[in-house]
Protein backbone atom coordinates (compact mmCIF):
# COMPACT_ATOMS: atom_id res chain seq x y z
CA UNK A 1 0.00 0.00 0.00
CA UNK A 2 2.63 2.15 -0.77
CA UNK A 3 2.68 3.70 -4.29
CA UNK A 4 4.65 0.83 -5.58
CA UNK A 5 3.88 -3.14 -5.75
CA UNK A 6 2.90 -5.19 -2.22
CA UNK A 7 6.45 -6.03 -0.72
CA UNK A 8 6.28 -9.80 -0.80
CA UNK A 9 8.68 -10.97 1.77
CA UNK A 10 10.12 -8.50 4.10
CA UNK A 11 9.64 -6.88 7.39
CA UNK A 12 8.48 -3.49 8.84
CA UNK A 13 9.75 -2.20 12.12
CA UNK A 14 7.66 -0.37 14.29
CA UNK A 15 9.02 2.24 16.93
CA UNK A 16 7.04 4.91 18.99
CA UNK A 17 3.48 4.52 17.40
CA UNK A 18 4.91 4.67 13.73
CA UNK A 19 6.09 2.81 11.03
CA UNK A 20 10.08 3.36 10.69
CA UNK A 21 11.31 1.40 7.69
CA UNK A 22 9.78 -1.54 5.41
CA UNK A 23 12.38 -3.94 3.99
CA UNK A 24 12.32 -6.36 1.39
CA UNK A 25 14.92 -8.58 2.88
CA UNK A 26 15.59 -11.45 5.30
CA UNK A 27 15.73 -9.51 9.28
CA UNK A 28 19.00 -9.17 10.22
CA UNK A 29 19.26 -8.38 13.49
CA UNK A 30 16.01 -8.40 16.05
CA UNK A 31 15.28 -5.94 18.37
CA UNK A 32 12.24 -5.75 20.85
CA UNK A 33 9.29 -7.40 20.43
CA UNK A 34 8.73 -9.19 17.49
CA UNK A 35 5.67 -10.15 15.92
CA UNK A 36 5.87 -13.23 13.34
CA UNK A 37 3.31 -12.92 10.09
CA UNK A 38 5.24 -15.20 8.31
CA UNK A 39 2.81 -16.15 5.54
CA UNK A 40 0.49 -13.65 6.00
CA UNK A 41 -0.34 -10.62 4.79
CA UNK A 42 0.08 -7.23 6.58
CA UNK A 43 -2.58 -4.30 5.21
CA UNK A 44 -3.15 -0.92 6.74
CA UNK A 45 -5.86 -0.25 9.00
CA UNK A 46 -8.77 0.47 7.63
CA UNK A 47 -10.99 3.87 7.62
CA UNK A 48 -14.27 3.43 7.92
CA UNK A 49 -15.46 7.31 7.40
CA UNK A 50 -19.02 7.45 8.18
CA UNK A 51 -21.06 5.91 10.72
CA UNK A 52 -23.36 6.10 13.57
CA UNK A 53 -22.05 3.83 16.59
CA UNK A 54 -25.06 4.54 18.52
CA UNK A 55 -27.37 3.16 17.07
CA UNK A 56 -25.78 -0.60 16.86
CA UNK A 57 -28.65 -2.34 18.84
CA UNK A 58 -30.86 -0.97 16.22
CA UNK A 59 -29.29 -3.36 13.80
CA UNK A 60 -31.94 -5.11 11.75
CA UNK A 61 -34.67 -3.08 12.96
CA UNK A 62 -37.43 -1.73 10.95
CA UNK A 63 -35.74 -3.18 7.57
CA UNK A 64 -36.81 -3.02 4.53
CA UNK A 65 -38.70 0.33 4.90
CA UNK A 66 -38.14 3.41 2.92
CA UNK A 67 -35.34 6.11 4.10
CA UNK A 68 -37.66 8.63 5.60
CA UNK A 69 -40.26 5.94 7.14
CA UNK A 70 -37.78 4.11 8.47
CA UNK A 71 -35.68 7.27 10.32
CA UNK A 72 -39.31 8.57 11.65
CA UNK A 73 -41.30 5.92 12.21
CA UNK A 74 -38.38 3.23 13.49
CA UNK A 75 -34.87 5.21 14.53
CA UNK A 76 -36.11 8.40 15.96
CA UNK A 77 -38.64 7.23 18.50
CA UNK A 78 -36.67 4.14 19.41
CA UNK A 79 -33.13 6.75 19.80
CA UNK A 80 -35.52 9.09 22.15
CA UNK A 81 -35.56 6.00 24.96
CA UNK A 82 -31.75 5.60 24.81
CA UNK A 83 -29.93 6.26 27.70
CA UNK A 84 -26.32 6.64 28.27
CA UNK A 85 -26.00 3.15 29.04
CA UNK A 86 -27.40 2.00 25.69
CA UNK A 87 -25.23 4.62 24.24
CA UNK A 88 -22.37 2.54 26.02
CA UNK A 89 -23.30 -0.95 24.77
CA UNK A 90 -24.14 0.15 21.19
CA UNK A 91 -20.90 2.06 20.79
CA UNK A 92 -18.79 -0.29 22.50
CA UNK A 93 -20.49 -3.24 20.31
CA UNK A 94 -19.51 -1.34 17.07
CA UNK A 95 -15.89 -0.43 18.25
CA UNK A 96 -15.47 -4.33 19.13
CA UNK A 97 -16.87 -5.51 15.88
CA UNK A 98 -14.73 -2.70 13.66
CA UNK A 99 -11.43 -3.72 15.53
CA UNK A 100 -11.89 -7.26 14.87
CA UNK A 101 -12.41 -6.61 10.81
CA UNK A 102 -9.46 -4.31 10.80
CA UNK A 103 -10.69 -1.01 11.06
CA UNK A 104 -8.39 1.38 13.38
CA UNK A 105 -10.15 4.60 12.19
CA UNK A 106 -13.92 6.02 12.00
CA UNK A 107 -15.80 8.35 12.08
CA UNK A 108 -18.99 9.08 14.17
CA UNK A 109 -21.64 11.14 13.83
CA UNK A 110 -23.62 11.17 16.76
CA UNK A 111 -26.07 13.48 19.12
CA UNK A 112 -25.99 11.72 22.40
CA UNK A 113 -23.38 11.54 25.09
CA UNK A 114 -20.65 12.48 22.78
CA UNK A 115 -17.69 12.63 25.50
CA UNK A 116 -18.64 9.03 26.44
CA UNK A 117 -17.86 7.85 22.81
CA UNK A 118 -14.21 9.66 22.99
CA UNK A 119 -13.79 7.99 26.25
CA UNK A 120 -14.56 4.71 24.69
CA UNK A 121 -11.91 5.35 21.62
CA UNK A 122 -9.51 6.19 24.66
CA UNK A 123 -10.20 3.29 26.08
CA UNK A 124 -10.21 0.93 23.10
CA UNK A 125 -7.04 2.66 21.41
CA UNK A 126 -8.74 3.11 18.01
CA UNK A 127 -8.77 6.46 16.70
CA UNK A 128 -11.97 8.07 16.05
CA UNK A 129 -13.90 11.09 14.37
CA UNK A 130 -16.79 12.69 16.68
CA UNK A 131 -19.30 14.17 15.01
CA UNK A 132 -22.18 15.78 17.15
CA UNK A 133 -24.55 15.43 14.63
CA UNK A 134 -27.27 18.04 14.69
CA UNK A 135 -31.24 18.15 13.23
CA UNK A 136 -32.35 21.62 13.08
CA UNK A 137 -35.59 20.98 12.78
CA UNK A 138 -36.62 22.58 16.49
CA UNK A 139 -36.83 26.22 18.01
CA UNK A 140 -33.88 28.59 17.72
CA UNK A 141 -32.51 28.20 21.16
CA UNK A 142 -32.09 24.48 20.82
CA UNK A 143 -30.41 25.21 17.96
CA UNK A 144 -28.01 26.98 19.34
CA UNK A 145 -27.60 24.70 22.29
CA UNK A 146 -27.03 21.79 19.63
CA UNK A 147 -24.19 23.97 18.12
CA UNK A 148 -22.59 25.23 20.88
CA UNK A 149 -22.35 21.63 22.55
CA UNK A 150 -20.65 20.97 19.35
CA UNK A 151 -18.05 23.58 19.69
CA UNK A 152 -17.64 22.44 23.11
CA UNK A 153 -16.79 18.92 21.83
CA UNK A 154 -14.26 20.53 19.44
CA UNK A 155 -12.61 22.44 22.44
CA UNK A 156 -12.57 19.57 24.85
CA UNK A 157 -11.69 16.43 22.56
CA UNK A 158 -9.81 17.63 19.29
CA UNK A 159 -6.37 16.02 18.48
CA UNK A 160 -6.26 14.75 22.55
CA UNK A 161 -5.47 11.51 23.23
CA UNK A 162 -1.82 12.20 21.14
CA UNK A 163 -3.92 13.17 18.32
CA UNK A 164 -6.38 10.09 18.07
CA UNK A 165 -9.54 11.92 18.22
CA UNK A 166 -10.66 14.71 16.19
CA UNK A 167 -13.46 16.71 16.11
CA UNK A 168 -15.84 17.77 13.02
CA UNK A 169 -18.60 20.26 12.87
CA UNK A 170 -21.51 17.99 11.85
CA UNK A 171 -25.31 19.51 10.68
CA UNK A 172 -27.04 16.42 9.80
CA UNK A 173 -28.31 17.50 6.31
CA UNK A 174 -29.60 20.02 4.38
CA UNK A 175 -33.01 18.34 4.82
CA UNK A 176 -32.90 18.81 8.26
CA UNK A 177 -30.98 21.83 8.70
CA UNK A 178 -32.75 24.94 7.67
CA UNK A 179 -30.27 27.43 5.61
CA UNK A 180 -30.21 30.16 8.61
CA UNK A 181 -28.98 27.58 10.93
CA UNK A 182 -27.12 25.84 7.95
CA UNK A 183 -24.96 29.46 7.67
CA UNK A 184 -24.72 29.53 11.60
CA UNK A 185 -22.37 26.06 12.12
CA UNK A 186 -20.38 27.05 9.12
CA UNK A 187 -19.73 30.49 10.38
CA UNK A 188 -18.65 28.79 13.53
CA UNK A 189 -16.53 26.06 11.49
CA UNK A 190 -14.63 28.79 9.85
CA UNK A 191 -14.36 31.08 13.13
CA UNK A 192 -12.72 27.74 14.98
CA UNK A 193 -11.42 26.08 11.91
CA UNK A 194 -13.11 23.04 12.31
CA UNK A 195 -13.72 20.98 9.43
CA UNK A 196 -17.50 20.17 8.39
CA UNK A 197 -18.80 16.55 7.95
CA UNK A 198 -23.09 16.42 6.34
CA UNK A 199 -25.56 13.65 5.01
CA UNK A 200 -25.80 15.35 1.54
CA UNK A 201 -28.19 14.25 -1.51
CA UNK A 202 -28.84 10.61 -0.11
CA UNK A 203 -32.29 9.83 -2.07
CA UNK A 204 -34.00 11.86 -5.15
CA UNK A 205 -36.98 12.60 -2.92
CA UNK A 206 -34.55 15.29 -0.70
CA UNK A 207 -33.06 16.34 -3.76
CA UNK A 208 -36.66 17.31 -5.30
CA UNK A 209 -37.79 18.69 -2.02
CA UNK A 210 -34.92 20.76 -1.51
CA UNK A 211 -35.09 21.78 -5.33
CA UNK A 212 -38.91 22.82 -5.01
CA UNK A 213 -38.49 24.52 -1.58
CA UNK A 214 -35.46 26.74 -2.70
CA UNK A 215 -35.12 26.32 -6.65
CA UNK A 216 -31.14 25.28 -6.17
CA UNK A 217 -29.45 21.26 -6.11
CA UNK A 218 -28.65 21.26 -2.27
CA UNK A 219 -24.65 20.84 -3.07
CA UNK A 220 -25.05 24.23 -4.95
CA UNK A 221 -27.09 25.89 -1.91
CA UNK A 222 -24.59 24.67 0.72
CA UNK A 223 -22.15 25.96 -1.46
CA UNK A 224 -23.31 28.77 -1.76
CA UNK A 225 -23.25 29.30 2.44
CA UNK A 226 -19.95 28.42 2.59
CA UNK A 227 -19.91 24.78 3.42
CA UNK A 228 -17.05 23.80 1.22
CA UNK A 229 -14.65 26.61 1.98
CA UNK A 230 -12.66 24.81 4.57
CA UNK A 231 -12.09 21.09 5.18
CA UNK A 232 -15.56 19.27 4.45
CA UNK A 233 -16.38 15.39 4.54
CA UNK A 234 -20.10 14.80 2.99
CA UNK A 235 -21.69 11.24 3.55
CA UNK A 236 -23.33 9.31 0.46
CA UNK A 237 -24.01 12.17 -2.72
CA UNK A 238 -25.98 9.66 -4.32
CA UNK A 239 -27.99 12.14 -6.82
CA UNK A 240 -25.41 14.89 -7.32
CA UNK A 241 -26.13 16.81 -10.30
CA UNK A 242 -23.14 16.56 -12.91
CA UNK A 243 -22.46 20.79 -12.28
CA UNK A 244 -22.67 19.35 -8.20
CA UNK A 245 -19.97 17.12 -9.31
CA UNK A 246 -17.57 19.53 -10.67
CA UNK A 247 -18.00 22.17 -7.70
CA UNK A 248 -17.20 19.34 -5.41
CA UNK A 249 -13.90 18.18 -7.52
CA UNK A 250 -12.88 22.45 -7.41
CA UNK A 251 -13.26 22.37 -3.52
CA UNK A 252 -11.71 19.22 -3.09
CA UNK A 253 -14.39 17.76 -0.83
CA UNK A 254 -14.57 14.42 0.19
CA UNK A 255 -17.27 12.03 -0.27
CA UNK A 256 -18.06 9.35 2.17
CA UNK A 257 -19.41 6.69 -0.80
CA UNK A 258 -21.70 3.85 1.58
CA UNK A 259 -22.72 1.63 -0.81
CA UNK A 260 -24.50 -0.85 1.31
CA UNK A 261 -26.51 1.11 2.99
CA UNK A 262 -27.77 3.30 -0.13
CA UNK A 263 -28.63 -0.57 -1.25
CA UNK A 264 -30.43 -1.53 1.48
CA UNK A 265 -32.37 2.09 2.09
CA UNK A 266 -33.06 1.69 -2.03
CA UNK A 267 -31.53 5.52 -2.24
CA UNK A 268 -29.48 4.41 -5.53
CA UNK A 269 -26.29 3.88 -6.51
CA UNK A 270 -23.77 7.15 -6.24
CA UNK A 271 -21.45 7.85 -9.46
CA UNK A 272 -18.27 6.42 -8.64
CA UNK A 273 -16.98 5.96 -11.93
CA UNK A 274 -17.63 9.75 -12.74
CA UNK A 275 -16.43 11.09 -9.56
CA UNK A 276 -13.09 9.09 -10.32
CA UNK A 277 -13.34 10.61 -13.52
CA UNK A 278 -13.37 14.46 -11.89
CA UNK A 279 -10.66 13.27 -9.51
CA UNK A 280 -13.15 13.63 -6.72
CA UNK A 281 -11.58 12.41 -3.21
CA UNK A 282 -14.19 8.93 -2.50
CA UNK A 283 -13.42 6.98 0.81
CA UNK A 284 -15.49 4.34 1.87
CA UNK A 285 -18.19 4.19 5.37
CA UNK A 286 -20.31 1.49 6.50
CA UNK A 287 -23.35 4.04 8.07
CA UNK A 288 -24.36 2.51 10.76
CA UNK A 289 -25.21 -0.93 11.65
CA UNK A 290 -29.17 -0.25 11.52
CA UNK A 291 -28.62 0.29 7.32
CA UNK A 292 -26.14 -2.16 6.59
CA UNK A 293 -26.08 -4.14 8.79
CA UNK A 294 -22.44 -4.72 9.32
CA UNK A 295 -19.39 -2.79 10.09
CA UNK A 296 -17.50 -4.84 7.78
CA UNK A 297 -15.32 -2.76 5.42
CA UNK A 298 -14.00 -5.91 3.71
CA UNK A 299 -18.17 -6.09 2.24
CA UNK A 300 -18.05 -2.43 2.03
CA UNK A 301 -14.92 -3.00 -0.66
CA UNK A 302 -16.39 -5.39 -2.06
CA UNK A 303 -19.84 -3.36 -2.86
CA UNK A 304 -18.10 -0.75 -3.82
CA UNK A 305 -15.61 -2.53 -6.05
CA UNK A 306 -19.14 -4.05 -7.59
CA UNK A 307 -21.97 -2.20 -7.86
CA UNK A 308 -19.96 0.38 -10.05
CA UNK A 309 -18.92 -2.42 -12.37
CA UNK A 310 -22.71 -3.85 -13.04
CA UNK A 311 -24.33 -0.11 -13.34
CA UNK A 312 -21.83 0.93 -15.63
CA UNK A 313 -21.70 -2.38 -17.46
CA UNK A 314 -17.90 -1.46 -17.22
CA UNK A 315 -15.81 -4.04 -15.45
CA UNK A 316 -12.91 -1.44 -15.47
CA UNK A 317 -14.94 1.13 -13.87
CA UNK A 318 -13.08 0.94 -10.45
CA UNK A 319 -10.09 -1.18 -10.01
CA UNK A 320 -9.61 -3.29 -6.75
CA UNK A 321 -6.40 -1.04 -6.46
CA UNK A 322 -8.70 1.92 -6.10
CA UNK A 323 -10.81 0.22 -3.48
CA UNK A 324 -8.44 -0.56 -1.44
CA UNK A 325 -7.33 3.31 -1.46
CA UNK A 326 -10.66 4.49 -0.38
CA UNK A 327 -10.91 2.48 2.48
CA UNK A 328 -7.41 3.15 3.66
CA UNK A 329 -5.56 6.10 2.47
CA UNK A 330 -8.23 8.22 1.23
CA UNK A 331 -10.30 7.64 4.39
CA UNK A 332 -7.48 8.86 6.49
CA UNK A 333 -6.80 11.90 4.78
CA UNK A 334 -10.76 12.64 4.51
CA UNK A 335 -10.93 12.39 8.57
CA UNK A 336 -7.35 14.59 8.28
CA UNK A 337 -5.09 12.19 9.69
CA UNK A 338 -2.59 12.99 7.49
CA UNK A 339 -0.30 10.18 8.48
CA UNK A 340 -2.44 7.01 8.37
CA UNK A 341 -4.02 4.77 5.49
CA UNK A 342 -0.54 3.67 4.31
CA UNK A 343 2.45 1.58 5.05
CA UNK A 344 4.90 3.70 4.60
CA UNK A 345 7.87 5.27 6.75
CA UNK A 346 7.02 7.48 8.84
CA UNK A 347 3.29 7.08 8.53
CA UNK A 348 1.31 5.68 11.87
CA UNK A 349 1.69 1.90 12.56
CA UNK A 350 -2.12 1.53 11.96
CA UNK A 351 -2.27 -2.36 10.43
CA UNK A 352 -3.92 -5.29 10.43
CA UNK A 353 -2.43 -8.64 10.06
CA UNK A 354 -4.43 -11.08 7.72
CA UNK A 355 -4.49 -15.04 7.59
CA UNK A 356 -4.87 -15.78 3.77
CA UNK A 357 -5.44 -19.54 4.25
CA UNK A 358 -9.06 -19.69 4.15
CA UNK A 359 -10.60 -22.19 0.72
CA UNK A 360 -12.17 -19.01 -0.05
CA UNK A 361 -8.72 -17.36 -0.61
CA UNK A 362 -7.14 -20.40 -2.39
CA UNK A 363 -4.88 -20.35 -4.51
CA UNK A 364 -3.03 -17.21 -3.58
CA UNK A 365 0.14 -16.74 -5.61
CA UNK A 366 1.79 -13.18 -5.02
CA UNK A 367 0.07 -11.46 -7.97
CA UNK A 368 -2.91 -12.26 -6.75
CA UNK A 369 -2.94 -10.65 -3.23
CA UNK A 370 -4.71 -7.15 -4.19
CA UNK A 371 -7.83 -9.47 -5.62
CA UNK A 372 -7.91 -11.50 -2.79
CA UNK A 373 -8.15 -8.80 -0.41
CA UNK A 374 -10.82 -6.69 -2.41
CA UNK A 375 -12.69 -9.75 -3.79
CA UNK A 376 -12.21 -12.64 -1.55
CA UNK A 377 -11.50 -11.87 1.70
CA UNK A 378 -13.26 -11.31 4.79
CA UNK A 379 -13.54 -9.24 7.95
CA UNK A 380 -12.81 -12.39 9.78
CA UNK A 381 -9.90 -13.13 7.71
CA UNK A 382 -8.04 -10.84 10.18
CA UNK A 383 -6.06 -11.83 13.71
CA UNK A 384 -4.10 -9.03 14.16
CA UNK A 385 -4.84 -5.29 14.70
CA UNK A 386 -2.50 -2.59 15.86
CA UNK A 387 -3.24 1.13 15.94
CA UNK A 388 -0.53 3.35 16.42
CA UNK A 389 1.88 0.54 17.64
CA UNK A 390 -0.25 -0.70 19.76
CA UNK A 391 -1.79 -4.37 19.45
CA UNK A 392 -5.31 -3.96 19.92
CA UNK A 393 -6.48 -7.29 18.19
CA UNK A 394 -3.99 -10.69 18.88
CA UNK A 395 -5.19 -13.99 17.35
CA UNK A 396 -8.62 -12.54 17.03
CA UNK A 397 -9.31 -11.85 20.17
CA UNK A 398 -9.65 -7.81 22.14
CA UNK A 399 -6.76 -6.69 23.95
CA UNK A 400 -8.21 -3.81 25.26
CA UNK A 401 -12.15 -4.68 25.43
CA UNK A 402 -13.94 -7.36 26.90
CA UNK A 403 -15.85 -8.67 24.19
CA UNK A 404 -17.92 -11.26 27.07
CA UNK A 405 -19.17 -8.21 28.47
CA UNK A 406 -19.29 -6.00 25.17
CA UNK A 407 -22.01 -9.48 24.32
CA UNK A 408 -23.71 -9.29 27.26
CA UNK A 409 -24.33 -5.44 27.91
CA UNK A 410 -25.57 -4.66 23.84
CA UNK A 411 -28.20 -7.77 24.58
CA UNK A 412 -29.08 -6.42 27.76
CA UNK A 413 -29.49 -2.79 26.48
CA UNK A 414 -31.72 -3.81 24.27
CA UNK A 415 -33.92 -5.99 26.35
CA UNK A 416 -33.73 -2.80 28.84
CA UNK A 417 -35.24 -0.56 26.09
CA UNK A 418 -37.95 -2.91 25.23
CA UNK A 419 -38.76 -3.60 28.57
ZN1 LIG B 1 -25.48 8.37 8.05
Amino acid sequence: MDEGQPVKYGYMVINEGKIEGIYEEEVKEEAGEVIDAKGKLIIPGFVNTHGHTGSTLLRGAGDDLPLNTWLKEVMWPMEQRFTKETTKAATSLAIGEMLKSGTTTFLDMYHLHMDQTAELILESGMNGVLCRGMIGLCSKEEQAEKLKESVELYKTWHNSGDGKIKVMLAPHAPYTCPPDFMEMIIEKAHEHGIALHTHLSETRKEVEEHIGTYGKHPAEHLSELGFFEGHALIAHGVHLSDVELSLLARKGTYISHNPKSNLKLGSGVADVKKMKEKNIRVCLGTDSSASNNTLDMFEEMRFASLIHKGVNEDPTAVSARDILFMAAQNGGKALQYEKKGRLKKGYDADFSIVEPGGMHTLPDPEERIVSHLVYAHKGSDVTDVFANGKQLVKNKELLTMDEEKIRFNAREALAKLRR
